[in-house]
């Protein structure tokens, strides 16, 4: 089987793609279910039905493209990633993942390989928390880590339900229908920029996922007491921010002492109100990111956070309410799929480092009901989430080789 990579086309589909977007290039922002993500949509499925793929949509908008193997009732082989971008985003993520999956089934079939099994791309629906406040809804309804239920409780910023705004969309059917039979999938593989310096520190053209990190993230809510700025003198102040500084050190604090360089914590979001030069801040609410290869050492550091909670709202005399917004499990990456991605590399002579997965993906919770795999390339200083995000042709080519000898391998 003599593969070849169509990397000029692939990179001109990266470019159209990332010509659907709220924001001005090089930036990206495509948040799901926008008229923006809509027409992304029709895009990429108009590509899929040019490769003689088979496409279907799911109620959430999952959107699957099935190339038919020999034998149809048998589990697919799953490759795929997400098209939604959060603001100011870049073009990589995610996209590489899908556009790859596409240009390496269009590959197989340019070179006359016939799979066994079928192969199916897959575009997750809302893998970016941005709208609804939860990343990952399309692979989570999809693996049954979320119930449909639940999901029809998330709103958006603007108060609609995830239902309204997807059934607006076009998207019908129930969210019970979304989750997907038990061995649908013999093998998912996913490719997707690495988000973090390694490779490229190492001058490494691949990595191969090992585990995916678990992450939890809660919301807190800090009630003081407000005031005029000259009026209310130190000693009767009840500082809401004053209060948040000190659980936002705790949070780092947490992280830097598990002795493990796989555990991460961030405060991303700090809101002040009333958020006025010459008034004392009342209330403020934080968000926390926690994230660990290791479910123990994740969960002590939300042990930590909260008795530092306490210690605060004792010390300050205000009151803090934690609420915790998802806490998934770590995932270990099959030992299949990382022999056959492993197994091309090194018949291409592609050196690569195994590694592990920092930010989570649909992958994590894909790998509950189905052998699981990554594929990491290289991102241009580990940048991530932002205009400059860049990932280099040749890097790309490579990924897509290694990914469509996986795919054929997996289907055979
Ligand atoms: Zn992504």
């Amino acid at each position: 089987m003599k593969l070849e990579i169509d990397g000029h086309r692939l990179l001109a589909e990266l470019e159209t793609l990332s010509t659907f977007s709220d924001a001005e290039p090089p930036a990206v922002t495509r948040v799901v279910f926008t008229p923006t993500d809509l027409q992304a949509r029709a895009w990429l499925i108009s590509r899929c039905d040019e490769a003689g793929l088979a496409v279907r949509q799911d109620a959430v908008g999952n959107v699957f493209a099935r190339w038919s193997g020999a034998d149809p009732a048998a589990p697919a082989v799953g490759t795929g990633s997400h098209i939604d971008a959060i603001p100011n985003a870049g073009k990589y993520d995610g996209v590489v993942g899908v556009l790859s999956g596409l240009e390496a089934m269009r590959a197989l079939q340019r070179c006359g390989f016939q799979p066994k099994h079928s192969i199916e791309l897959l575009v997750f629906a809302t893998e970016e928390p941005t709208r609804f406040g939860v990343g990952c809804l399309g692979s989570r309804l999809l693996s049954g880590s979320l119930t449909a239920e639940a999901a029809r409780q998330l709103r958006d910023r603007s108060g609609e339900s995830l239902d309204e705004v997807r059934q607006k969309a076009g998207f019908q059917g129930d969210l019970e229908s979304v989750e997907l039979p038990a061995g649908y999938y013999k093998a998912f593989v996913e490719l997707h920029i690495e988000q973090g310096p390694l490779l490229e520190r190492a001058e490494t053209p691949l990595g191969i996922v090992m585990k995916i990190a678990a992450p939890a993230s809660l919301r807190v809510s800090i009630e003081g007491a407000g005031g005029h700025a000259g009026g209310v003198l130190m000693p009767d102040r009840q500082d809401a921010l004053c209060s948040a500084a000190e659980l936002i050190l705790a949070v780092e604090s947490a992280a830097r002492s598990t002795g493990s360089t796989d555990s991460v914590a961030t405060v991303g979001i700090c809101e002040v109100f009333p958020g006025a030069v010459n008034s004392i801040p009342s209330r403020v609410r934080l968000t926390v990111d926690v994230r660990d290869t290791d479910l123990r050492r994740r969960d002590g550091m939300i042990e930590a956070l909260e008795s530092a909670l306490k210690t605060v709202s004792a010390k300050r005399h205000v009151s803090v309410l934690p609420e915790l917004l998802n806490a998934d499990a770590p995932a270990d990456c099959a030992l299949d799929v990382r022999a056959a991605l492993s197994d091309s590399c090194r018949r291409h002579g592609l050196p690569f480092l195994e590694m592990v997965s920092r930010a989570y993906h649909d992958s994590l919770f894909i790998s509950r009901i189905a052998p699981t795999g990554m594929l990491f390339i290289p991102c241009r200083n580990g940048y991530s989430h932002r205009p400059d995000e860049y990932a280099s042709p040749e890097d790309i080519a490579r990924g897509v080789l290694v990914l469509a000898e996986t795919l054929a391998t997996l289907a055979a």
